[in-house]
């Protein structure tokens, strides 16, 4: 250990641009066995380990580095599958920059991060090679069921979290595949999909019931669902896409970005895609420009460029520093030739309704600081310019749907960003036996977030099944918490 002074940081091999633009396998190699030990033997074993701080879900990071650099590959998955129930995924996508490796103490003394996420996601993979990830087999059966709805990271976690503990669990979506924003939202260049479908189909393969196409509060009641479960989870994800108010958003060649990439994605998974097919959401020979700044513009902006536009322009109304995306996404996207256009809003979008043909640019500048501390964007007089452009596309961010209204359920109550009013502890909302994760809580989110708040509900579910008789709003689980053993959720392979 401690060969940071000796060993420089090495991520994995990254593609080339002009290669990796002509379709839309992930970008990294991936770490063969040797170079993830190498660099996992950089950790300096911190007494006092930030990088477990900065993570989510507080994995125990310099363990499994230690583990991984002593060849121990076994030992290292079984230790970084008891704080997560996927940490192939997080180790692909997770911000690390932000997070576990925006904390790490080698990083401050200018020596570069260990490459935490890249070895992270080489022990689980090496797992799954190895055949050493089985389905799950419980210690004993329970008697209740709980009925998830939602098959995103958060459901999934939470199914994977009771089904040991040996629940019935039944997850309910509304769309035909599990995996959430994983699988239609998320482009395969940074997280492809077997990845995601095997975990689907081990919770299938330990007995966990997936009911697709089935949309709660739509053609299936919530009640429905409550009267069947003897705990239901809500974890059904942001989706009402925040929208550009500016004139000539309704233009045809105006798309928002979920439908974007969802047909994008789609198409990838070898459906039918008319939308695509004609054209409409296909950025194939289009000037195209992407309004946002967060991970969901930076997917649009890439997808965009392998589906061969003749230009992808970002707009973005901040500067690069205060930009939401992740700054490894950013310099991805400018590799493989995206243009920014920092401090620019849209003013305008030119055309006619049956065919946009540009966007006027305001240029911006940041003013004073809004409540949150971050400083507002304020339009500079007079300076505009017009660009060229056949397809919009708006990535500004998403916002709860009215779960109340669509469940019949005006005893739900939200926050006052419309998101679910949940316990921080157990995640129970305001209705007894009903309980809330993901971004659906939190406002949309990451992934790890999502697997954290799964995990952190099925703990509450479990509390909650547990005290049966208590009066609604007996909080037990800070005690359960206590006494919870990551262990008790290892995969079974590892016992
Ligand atoms: C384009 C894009 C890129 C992203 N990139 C990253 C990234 O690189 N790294 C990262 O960490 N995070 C990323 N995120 C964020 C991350 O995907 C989300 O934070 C995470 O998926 C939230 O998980 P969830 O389980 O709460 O919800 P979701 O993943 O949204 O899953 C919710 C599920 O609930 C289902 N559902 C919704 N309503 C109903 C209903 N009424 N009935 C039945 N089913 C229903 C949906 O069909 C969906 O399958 C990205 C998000 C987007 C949109
Ligand atoms: S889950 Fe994410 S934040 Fe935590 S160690 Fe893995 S990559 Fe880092």
């Amino acid at each position: 250990m401690l060969r940071f002074v000796s060993l420089p940081r090495q991520t994995p091999d990254k593609r080339a641009p002009e290669l990796r633009r002509e379709d839309f396998e992930e970008i990294y190699q991936g770490f063969q066995e040797r170079q993830a030990e190498a660099q996992a033997s950089r950790c300096s074993q911190c007494g006092v380990p930030f990088c477990t701080s900065g993570c989510p879900l507080g994995n125990h990071i310099p363990d499994w580095l230690r583990l991984a650099a002593e060849g121990d590959l076994r030992e290292a998955w079984e230790m970084s599958a008891a704080t997560s129930n996927m940490p192939e995924v997080c180790g692909r996508i997770c911000p690390q920059d932000r997070l576990c490796e925006g904390s790490c103490v080698i990083e401050q003394s200018g020596h570069g991060t260990v490459t935490i996420g890249a070895v992270e996601q080489y022990i689980t993979d090496n797992a799954w090679k190895n055949g050493w990830i089985k389905p799950i087999k419980p210690k004993r059966e329970r008697p209740q069921s709980v009925g998830i709805i939602g098959a995103g990271p958060a459901g999934l976690s939470a199914a994977d979290q009771l089904r040991h503990l040996g629940y019935k669990v039944t997850v309910y979506d509304r769309y035909d595949r599990a995996g959430g924003l994983m699988i239609y939202g998320i482009p395969s260049f940074k997280l492809e999909k077997d990845v995601v479908a095997r975990r689907v189909q081990r919770l299938i393969d330990s007995g966990v019931t997936f009911v697709q196409n089935a949309d709660v509060g739509g053609a299936l009641p919530f009640a429905e669902v409550r009267e069947k479960h003897d705990a239901v989870l809500i974890a059904t994800g942001v989706y009402k896409a925040r929208d550009l108010s500016v004139p000539g958003v309704g233009n045809n060649g105006v798309v928002s970005a979920l439908d974007y990439l969802t047909a994008s994605n789609r198409k990838g998974l070898g459906d039918r895609v008319p939308a695509f097919d004609e054209g409409y959401m296909n950025a194939k020979g289009k000037r195209v420009v992407v309004v946002g700044g967060g991970d969901t513009a930076m997917d649009c902006v890439r997808t965009a460029i392998r589906q061969d536009a003749t230009s992808v322009t970002c707009l973005y109304r901040r500067d690069r520093e205060n930009m939401p995306g992740s700054a490894r996404e950013v310099l991805n996207a400018e590799e493989e030739g995206i243009e920014f256009r920092w401090l620019s809003n849209p003013k305008l979008l030119l055309g006619e309704p049956e065919a946009l043909s540009g966007v006027r640019v305001a240029k911006m500048r940041l003013g004073a600081p809004d409540q949150s501390g971050r400083q507002s964007p304020e339009e500079v007089p007079g300076e505009e310019v017009d660009l060229d452009a056949d397809l919009v596309i708006k990535a500004l961010g998403f916002s709860p749907e009215d779960l109340p209204g669509a469940f019949g359920e005006p005893d739900l109550a939200l926050t006052r960003w419309g998101t679910i009013k949940a316990d921080p502890s157990s995640f129970e909302t305001s209705l007894p036996g009903v309980f809330g994760a993901g971004d659906i809580v939190r406002g949309a989110s990451l992934v790890v977030w999502a697997i954290h708040d799964g995990r952190k509900a099925a703990a509450g579910i479990h509390d909650y099944l547990r005290r049966g008789e208590l009066p609604h709003g007996t909080n037990t689980v800070g005690k359960q918490l206590e006494e919870y053993d990551p262990r008790a959720y290892e995969p079974v392979a590892a016992k």
